[in-house]
């Protein structure tokens, strides 16, 4: 196994490969955001289409199926992702093609389309090119909305003979209980502390200890950290609601921050919470910056603010008007003075 191939999440996968002889048709691999799921699911997937003959639970990496699916192009697998998330350009062309009136480009849906999921219910439908499985991988599955979640339903209602689902979810219980009562759950927890930050430095973080644990352990999520502007600028501005100077804070217009900073706060005021009312934190204190706002905080303001950010979570994807969405989550930051 090559260090790229180097899997956070070895446990679950040792399991989901013992499987092998009697797979169920659809499984749901479900656990917090930036863990390792698809990448479990992908090296699931690699697996199960792998020719090789071996008994070693890893894919051999030499076969043609190996090569395909490290291609992006094995004939007996698809991957289905919001075109928001798509990395191959394939898609990107399939969304301006609709771009509605005067040429204008249609932006790349947050959603899984309805016409993608149809897509893959020719896929199944259609005989395997390889003669043997064929795996649909959905991720996030709770992309969908009702329509679309249904016409993927009739699939695994009646499932076509030698094909997978594989669906990933940061958040199962938004997927309709018709498609979770379908599948084999099968959780997927936070990776241990060692093993992340081994996979971090796999991957060239430097300082991955300090990302890790801003991240909440998430290892995936530490890495967008680590690489981007995004991890810097989330850091600068919770030291800045800390220290009461939230004016300081320029959110301009920066859609893709939203998220992150929501589930950053959250995580925060909830560890606040826990702390205050005496409890082990859930994330280890490792978010915090500093002693936190001088004002002292009642733990109840941080478990009112963490709920209140629960509630907002799903306004972050598409809020009218980001700027003002940002600055109403920091101004009313417990201990901010307003
Ligand atoms: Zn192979």
């Amino acid at each position: 196994m090559t260090e790229k191939d180097f899997l956070l999440q070895d446990e679950a996968y040792a399991r989901l490969v013992a499987w092998a002889e009697r797979l169920p048709h659809a499984i749901l691999l479900h656990g917090p955001r930036g863990v390792g799921k698809l990448q479990l699911a992908e090296h699931f997937a690699r697996r199960m289409l792998c020719e090789s003959r071996s008994t070693d639970i890893q894919p051999c990496g030499r076969c043609n199926c190996c090569n395909w699916f490290l291609a992006g192009n094995h004939p007996d697998f698809r991957l289905v992702e919001p075109e928001s998330m798509a990395r191959t350009s394939a898609s990107e062309e399939g969304a301006e093609e609709e771009g509605g009136s005067g040429g204008t480009k249609r932006k790349p849906s947050i959603e899984i389309r309805i016409e993608q999921i149809r897509e893959l219910n020719d896929f199944v439908h259609m005989g395997s090119h390889r003669g043997g499985r064929r795996i649909a991988l959905i991720h996030p599955a709770e992309d969908m909305n009702v329509p679309t979640a249904n016409a993927l339903l009739k699939n695994l209602e009646e499932p076509p003979p030698q094909v997978v689902f594989v669906l990933v979810s940061h958040r199962p219980a938004r997927l309709l209980p018709t498609i979770r009562s379908r599948c084999v759950q099968v959780p997927v927890a936070v990776p241990g502390r060692a093993r992340a930050s081994r996979w971090l430095e796999s991957q060239g973080v430097k300082d991955a200890a300090s990302w890790l644990a801003f991240a909440g352990g998430a290892p995936l999520l530490a890495i967008q950290f680590a690489q981007s502007e995004l991890g810097e600028k989330l850091a600068a501005w919770l030291r800045a609601v800390e220290r009461n100077t939230p004016d300081a804070i320029e959110p301009g217009s920066d859609r893709e921050a939203l998220e992150p900073l929501v589930d950053l706060l959250q995580k925060h005021a909830l560890d606040r919470a826990l702390l205050g009312f005496g409890q082990a934190s859930k994330y280890g204190g490792r978010l915090m910056t500093g002693p936190g706002p001088k004002t002292h905080p009642m733990p109840i303001e941080w478990l009112r603010y963490a709920r209140e950010l629960g509630r907002r979570r799903l306004l972050a994807r598409h809020p009218l008007n980001p700027r003002l969405f940002a600055a109403d989550l920091l101004g009313t930051y417990p201990g901010v003075e307003r």
